[in-house]
């Protein structure tokens, strides 16, 4: 069989511990066989990280913005821990956190659905895309304790010298204080990151927030979103036969469990954190959610949502074998190989996509899986492969997929 050909070169991330075990078997056994990969290769593995006091990070970044579509391996970010197990230079900023900010990107989220593994949630038959605001809000607060009686006040002065206040609270006792922000470019960015994915998906956008309580804060989120719809993507959306929704947030809540799934939900930030992961249990696994990062200006990046799994790579280290689930790593692949694909116009590629994730989702619903999808399979003939074995069992599937 002919190698399926590519034209432009996936910017392609390698990364850490158990995860980078995993990416080099994927390689060997489920795309070099079949696809001629042109990639540009960066290794983000910590040592690497390291060697290159994290140039390599940046480096990838603008790759990335150079070819416009990315696939990343999970990644160690640093801590106390890791800087003596590495012997760090540094304690590096999350790689994730680095190209986000380069790339001015916001992370969609999506379970990867199979039959066995229901949903907690019984109407739960597509999956639910959370996408959540990754600036500002209450992750870049400052606070303040209150000792006791006093006045407590916002004050903004502008680089003329005037100035703007307005009461918090005029306390008659101790409490609490809290001052938050956030950026119309940020989010206008946000905003055209999620109708840009809808459209991609040809999925509705939901987007939520409290604009009845906070009549500037949330309203200025829901302005500047029905702005952008009306300005810039009504009519794509009217062709493309989608819709924009917006609602309260305890609506939103209340439609999306009511819901059948099947579309993209934005957050701010806080709820996009306490979303996103009601979501990923409630649907059943960590190791079968993706993560895109999409970028305003139509970068794409793939990756799983998971970390490096760190505990089966020590018992990897240790000669033992693993059960560990690649799929959401597999997927990140097949998501970037697809949109390389739609980009350069390579419908053997597309083709090449498809068939990966259908051979992923038939190896697990005949019954061959690893451990975290046995634990919650409903399948009554399910074996539990290691890592190895499981990988094998998708070759032979995609093998029949693509002949
Ligand atoms: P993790 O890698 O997400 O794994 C946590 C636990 O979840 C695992 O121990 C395992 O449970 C289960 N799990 C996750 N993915 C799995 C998979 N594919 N197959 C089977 N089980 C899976 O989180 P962590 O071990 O706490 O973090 C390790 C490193 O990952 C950290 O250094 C962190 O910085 C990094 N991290 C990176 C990213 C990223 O690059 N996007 C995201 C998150 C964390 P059992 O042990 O019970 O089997
Ligand atoms: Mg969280």
């Amino acid at each position: 069989m002919a190698k399926i050909q590519m034209t432009t070169p996936l910017v392609e991330m390698d990364g850490d511990e158990m995860t980078r075990i995993l990416w080099k078997m994927i390689k060997d056994e489920l795309i070099l066989p079949f696809v001629d990969l042109k990639s540009e290769y960066y290794d983000l593995g910590l040592v690497h990280r390291n060697e290159t006091d994290d140039q390599v990070t940046v480096d990838a970044a603008n790759a990335t913005k150079k070819y416009g579509v990315a696939v990343k391996c999970a990644t160690i970010t640093p801590n106390a821990a890791r800087m003596t197990e590495y012997d760090l230079k540094a304690m590096y900023k999350s790689p994730n956190g680095t190209i986000r900010a380069m790339l001015d990107g916001t992370v969609f989220r999506a379970p990867i659905i199979v039959k066995g593994v229901d949903p907690y949630v019984k109407t739960w038959k597509k999956p639910i895309t959370i996408a959540r605001h990754a600036y500002g809000d209450v992750y870049k607060a400052s606070e303040m304790k209150i000792p006791g009686a006093g006045k407590a006040e916002l004050v903004y002065t502008g680089e003329d010298g005037s100035e703007c206040r307005e009461l918090i609270h005029e306390f008659k006792g101790p409490g609490i204080i809290q001052g938050m922000h956030n950026l119309d470019d940020s989010i206008e960015s946000f905003a055209k990151s999620c109708f840009e994915y809808a459209l991609d998906l040809k999925q509705d956008l939901w987007f939520a927030t409290k604009d009845t309580i906070s009549k500037k804060y949330d309203h200025t989120f829901k302005d500047i979103f029905q702005e952008i719809y009306d300005a810039k993507y009504k009519t794509r959306f009217e062709e493309a036969g989608i819709s924009y929704f917006y609602t309260l947030i305890d609506d939103a809540v209340a439609r999306v469990i009511r819901s059948e799934g099947g579309f993209i939900w934005a957050c701010k930030n806080y709820d996009g954190d306490v979303m996103s992961d009601m979501v990923a249990t409630a649907f059943g696994s960590l190791s079968m959610m993706t993560s895109v990062l999409v970028s305003p200006h139509g970068y794409y990046e793939y990756e799983a949502a998971h970390g490096t799994v760190q505990r089966h790579y020590y018992k990897h280290l240790n000669g033992e074998k693993t059960s560990t689930n690649p799929i959401a790593t597999i997927f990140a692949w097949s998501g970037a190989f697809r949109k390389r694909g739609e980009l350069d116009q390579l419908p053997e590629l597309v083709a090449y996509a498809d068939a990966l994730e259908r051979a992923c989702i038939k190896t697990i619903e005949d019954g061959d899986m690893t451990g975290d999808l046995a634990l919650l399979s409903t399948l009554e003939n399910k074996k539990t492969l290691t890592s190895e074995e499981f990988i094998a069992s998708i070759a032979c599937h995609l093998k029949n997929e693509l002949a």
